[in-house]
This record gives structure tokens, sequence and C-alpha cells, in this order.
């Protein structure tokens, strides 16, 4: 299922960002607290009622050097581009301004749909302020308060309602879809034509269902697979697409949308801060992940340098343990052969069900390998586990108490589920439930 896109726009300081924590909430990254990734707050799912759909705030992606009206403009496009339903955000306080306008004249030349949002209306007599800014001719706007909260159920009532067919499935459900993900030149475009070069495949490339994404399919030994788009991968030559946060916004979409994501380093440079932030998204989404060191040409080698590699790696990306490597080389082809099958692994995995009864035996045994933590004189008690969902696969274990439940108890029932069942290649989640 493809996840609505809304997009937050508007000139600095009308309040974007609060209002994007505001509709994402809190949501915890377990990928947050390993020290060096700090989390932009570009990109977030949310929900409203039964609606799922992903936001962005505009106002994070900053294009450079532009000067003030061009980025606001660039980030009213990137809206465009992106989004499904636009939030124009204005400041009540300050009435009309040229800045709006500005924003409000590029939003006409879309067919987007723009829901209009007059912030800082702090309370209910503050509410004839909206009047204004019925002149931007975006219909009737709606005062909302960013700072308590206030009247952002009607605003998302109206964006919500521009959803179209949200049930809208992309492909089969048989087929793999994966994507390619790395700062630009670490080869993706190159490893993308390897593959498909290299098994003489039937590529045909199909234009995205609701969004302008261009995904290539083609079949490999009866399996039929999609590569989802990614940044850098299609070149349209607009200012912002070279921006750092616009990279990273584009592969955090093309994340959303796969089932297995490789992460792709460049093993001439080594591996920097960006690589590992993308890889964290992989990992939150709960996607399969391969990580992928390309130009291992490139690279001089001795008997040692692998290991060495593959210890940095794992040192980098350490909630990536479940990940498997490989060093490969999009121009000489160099073990190009072994990702398709590993795809294939690690998307198996990603779907994997397991018997209740069998996993009760791994959880029980572990339990009496490791007797559960116990806090103020109070024991963990685990009753029963059973897998909830696939993609990623999730276990509820039913417990006396879940605050009992250590992080540190259920990276050990993790691990003993991956060495009883395998599961390489995909994250699995354990969620602690009160047995009622
Ligand atoms: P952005 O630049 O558009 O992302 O704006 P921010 O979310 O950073 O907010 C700019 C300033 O406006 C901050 O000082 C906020 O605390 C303040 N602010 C945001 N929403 C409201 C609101 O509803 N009422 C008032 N009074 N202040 C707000
Ligand atoms: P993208 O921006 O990630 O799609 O990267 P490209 O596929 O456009 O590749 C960037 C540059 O790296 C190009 O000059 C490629 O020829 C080069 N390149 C890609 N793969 C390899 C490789 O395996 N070895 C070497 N030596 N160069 C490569």
């Amino acid at each position: 299922m493809t996840k609505p896109v809304v997009a937050i726009v508007g000139r600095p300081n009308v309040g974007k960002s609060t209002i994007f924590n505001r509709i994402v909430g809190e949501r915890i990254s377990i990928v947050e607290d390993v020290p060096g990734v700090t989390r932009d707050r570009i990109y977030s799912s949310a929900e409203w009622l039964t609606h799922e759909f992903n936001m962005i705030d505009t106002g994070g992606i900053e294009i450079g050097d532009e000067p003030f009206l061009d980025q606001i403009r660039q980030q009213a496009e990137i809206a465009i581009d992106e989004a499904d339903v636009i939030i124009f955000l204005a400041n009540g306080r300050e009435g009309v301004t040229a800045a709006d306008e500005v924003v409000a004249k590029i939003l006409y030349r879309s067919s987007k749909p723009v829901v209009l949002g007059v912030n800082k209306v702090d309370n209910p007599e503050m509410r004839e302020l909206v009047y204004d800014f019925y002149s931007l001719g975006f219909g009737e706007p709606y005062p909302i308060s960013g700072s308590h909260g206030l009247g952002l159920g009607d605003l998302l009532d109206d964006v919500v309602k521009h959803f179209k067919q949200e049930e809208e499935e992309d492909y089969d459900d048989e087929v793999i879809k994966f994507s390619l993900i790395g700062r630009p030149n670490v080869g993706k475009s190159s490893l993308v034509n390897a593959l498909l070069g290299e098994d003489r495949v039937i590529v045909s490339n199909m234009a995205g269902t609701t969004r302008d994404a261009v995904d290539s399919s083609y079949s490999y030994d009866g399996q039929d697979y999609v590569i989802i788009d990614t940044a850098g991968m299609r070149k349209k030559g607009k200012v912002y697409e070279t921006t750092e946060k616009y990279s990273v916004l584009r592969a955090l979409r093309a994340i959303e949308r796969s089932d297995v994501v490789l992460v792709v380093i460049d093993g001439d440079e080594g591996i920097i801060e960006q690589d590992k932030k993308i890889a964290g998204y992989a990992h939150d989404a709960g996607r399969a992940v391969i990580i992928v060191v390309n130009k291992w040409d490139a690279v001089e080698k001795d008997e040692k340098t692998m290991n060495k590699w593959e210890k940095n790696i794992r040192d980098h990306f350490q909630f990536l343990d479940y990940a498997p490597i490989v060093f490969l080389s999009a121009l000489t082809k160099k073990r190009i052969h072994t990702l398709l099958p590993m795809i294939n692994v690690a998307s198996e995995n990603h779907s994997m069900r397991v018997q209740s009864s069998v996993l009760n035996e791994v959880v029980m045994d572990a339990v009496a390998m490791n007797p559960t933590p116990t806090d103020n004189g109070k024991r963990l008690r685990i009753y029963y586990a059973t897998q909830v969902a696939v993609k990623p696969p999730t276990f509820v274990v039913f417990v006396n108490d879940p605050e009992l439940m250590h992080f540190s108890y259920e990276r050990f029932l993790e691990n003993r589920i991956r060495d009883a069942f395998g599961f390489e290649g995909t994250p699995i989640r354990i969620i602690a439930r009160a047995r009622k």
C-alpha cells in the first residue's frame, strides 16, 4: 500500500515544525538512541482517525545559500512534486504577507489540493484573524494553534478528505520490491544497470501509480522484482534535487515503498554519517536490509581487508547486525550475481511465519537458560509468545508486567529467536504485553 503524503509549506516561523511535531506525535526510534545518529525531523509517518499517511516538513529542507524567497519558492515546489495534499500554513497574528502571496502563487499552478491553516490563533477571541486569509484563494482558512494543539482536528478532517483510494495496491504481493539507497555517486545507477544487463531480463519502465515515480520491473528465474525509483537515479535538473535533505527525503520515500533496502556504500570512500542515518530509517521502517559495499575493484586489498571492512561496518551499524554484507563491483560485475539470491532470502525471511508451538519452546528454553530480570523484588514472568505480523516479523510476548521487560532481555530473546529460526536480513520486533 502506498500511503498518501502530506507536506507543510509556508514561510519561516509560521509554525511548520511545531505543527509537524503535533501531527506526527512522538515517535520513538531505536536508532535515535545510537550515539551519533540524530534524526532530521522532516519526514515521518502519521495518522488521523483511520488514515495513515506520511508527513513532510518542507521548512526543514534548506536549499544551499539561496535567498529567502527562492528558498520558500523551492520548498513549495518540493511540496507540489512530492505530496498528495498540501497544508499551506500562515501566521494569523501577522495577517497575509507578501511572502505568503509568493507561496500562494506557486501553489495555484499545481492541481494538488491545498488546505490553508492559519496558525497562532491561540484562543477563540482571535478567530476573526482568519478572515484576512480568504484573500489567498484557497477557500476556508482553518484557525489553529500549534502551541496549544487547537483546531488541528478540523484541519486534518479536511486533509484526509482529499486522499484518493488509499487501498490501492502498488504491485502483486508476490513481487519483491527493492530499492538502492545511498548518497550520490556510490554507484546506485551503475548497480541497477549491472543487475539488469547481467541477467538479460525484460525491463519495462512503468509509470508509478500515484506519483511520478518511475519503477523498473523485471523477472529473473521465475521471480518478479520491482526496483523502486530513488533519488539520484532520475535526474530532472531541479535546483533542490542536489541538496542533501532532498535526497534523504527521496530515499525515505523509496524505503517506505520497498520490502528490501540495499544500503549502498562506496568502498573507495568508506562510511559516512549520512549512510548511517539512511540505514537507520530502513531499520526503523521495518524493512529487510542488505549492506552493499560497491566499487570493491577500486579498493587496495590484502587478505585482511574484507574482515577489517566487515568489522568497521558492524561497529558503525550495530542496529543492523542482521543485515548481510556483500562486497562487489558494478563496474567489473564481480559478485553481482550474488545480489538477487540475497534479496530473495531477505525477502523470504521478512515475511516468514513461525509456528506458535515451536516459538514457545524456543522462548521457554531461553527463559530456562537465562532467568528473567527482576525489579524491586518483582520478577518478569513470560506466559506465552505469538507471532502477530510479518514484514517485519513481529512477536507479542504476554507477560505479568511489560515494564519489567528490559531492553537487554528483549535483545536476548531476539537473539534466541534468531538462532532458532534464522531471519537473516530482516529486523524482528518483540512487543511485551500484559496478560489480562
Ligand atoms: P517554522 O519555521 O515554520 O517551522 O516555525 P516553528 O514551528 O519553528 O515556530 C516558530 C515560532 O512560533 C516558535 O517560537 C514557536 O514556538 C512559535 N509558535 C508555533 N506555533 C505557535 C502557536 O500556535 N501560537 C504561538 N503563539 N506561537 C507559536
Ligand atoms: P549513483 O549516483 O549512486 O547512481 O552513482 P552512479 O551509478 O552514477 O556512479 C557514480 C560513479 O561511480 C560513476 O562514475 C561510475 O562509473 C562509478 N562507479 C559505479 N560503480 C563502480 C564500481 O563498482 N567501481 C568503480 N571503480 N567505479 C564505479
